[in-house]
């Protein structure tokens, strides 16, 4: 990790040059940094972030690169659990942190399938924002659905972005709102690949938005979510091992 240039120059150190709040409790910051490695990564890998603590640096947490893999400066979405992500709002631009990787295979063949179908629960939207982005980079005809749960309309963010690359790609979105029971004031004519559902995502709302077992499909959002989600495809014929997966479950050190 601590891996030096010929010149001694340390190329894990990156310069946190902005934060962005996505919503009350998600994150962004972009950095900037020279390591090569990093600049090879693939749409959806996940690097390895430490921040200044006292006495040296913080404990290792992963987070999955939010930007495409052509955006020169790496942008990480995060979402507020414990005390190590809640500090991230805080910090200041210029702060020197450290990042490792890429890591993760996640999303690698996507753009070699002939449809995807992504689903997301949360901040586990993150890879395929990344992947989104690298969609419209190398302007990709794949067609992808897009399923993303969250409880409550506020909870979404970077709707914006999502809306206009339903214009720039092939893609549909399908906002699924738990803790929702009427999603029809959030419906926008002029963005018609976007869609609201009340409630949890279901067999029935994958099936509506044209889920097939042709379809390839990814997921990432918590456990439970995870979990219920591959049931709703099981009966749609669409068995766990077919479905790609990305676990967020970070055990902190000693935990
Ligand atoms: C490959 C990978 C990619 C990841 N990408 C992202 C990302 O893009 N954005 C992001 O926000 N997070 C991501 N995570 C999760 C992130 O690493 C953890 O949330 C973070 O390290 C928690 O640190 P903390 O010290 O703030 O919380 P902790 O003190 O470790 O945890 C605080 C509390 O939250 C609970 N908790 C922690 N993490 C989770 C979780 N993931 N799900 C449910 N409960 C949890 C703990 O059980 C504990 O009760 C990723 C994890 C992995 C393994």
């Amino acid at each position: 990790m601590d891996e030096e240039t010929p010149k001694g120059e340390v190329r894990d150190l990156w310069r946190l040059e902005r934060v962005i709040p996505e919503n009350e409790s998600v994150t962004s910051i972009v950095l900037s940094g020279t390591d090569p490695k990093m600049a090879a990564r693939r749409a959806g890998q996940f690097a390895v972030l430490r921040l200044p603590a006292p006495g040296g640096w913080s404990d290792p947490h992963p987070f999955t690169i939010s930007a495409a893999p052509e955006d020169p400066e790496v942008r990480m979405t995060i979402k507020r659990e414990g005390a190590f992500t809640a500090s991230i709002r805080d910090l200041k631009p210029g702060t020197a942190v450290r990042l490792a990787g890429p890591f993760g295979t996640f999303c690698r063949d996507i753009e070699k399938k002939r449809q995807a179908v992504m689903i997301a629960g949360g901040v586990g939207i993150t890879p395929f924002l990344s992947v989104l982005r690298h969609l419209r980079h190398v302007a990709s005809p794949l067609p992808v659905t897009l399923f993303w749960s969250n409880k409550t309309y506020n909870d979404i963010f970077a709707a914006d972005e999502l809306k206009e690359l339903t214009g720039l790609i092939s893609l549909r979105v399908v906002h699924c709102l738990s803790r929702e029971e009427d999603v029809s004031p959030y419906r926008d004519g002029r963005f018609p690949a976007v869609s609201y559902e009340a409630g949890r995502l279901s067999a029935r709302i994958l099936e509506a938005h044209g889920v097939t077992k042709e379809a390839a499909v990814y997921l990432c959002g918590p456990p439970a979510m995870m979990d219920a989600t591959l049931g709703e495809l099981a009966s749609l014929g669409i068995p766990p091992a077919a479905v790609e997966r990305e676990q967020f479950v970070w055990k902190a050190k000693g935990g």
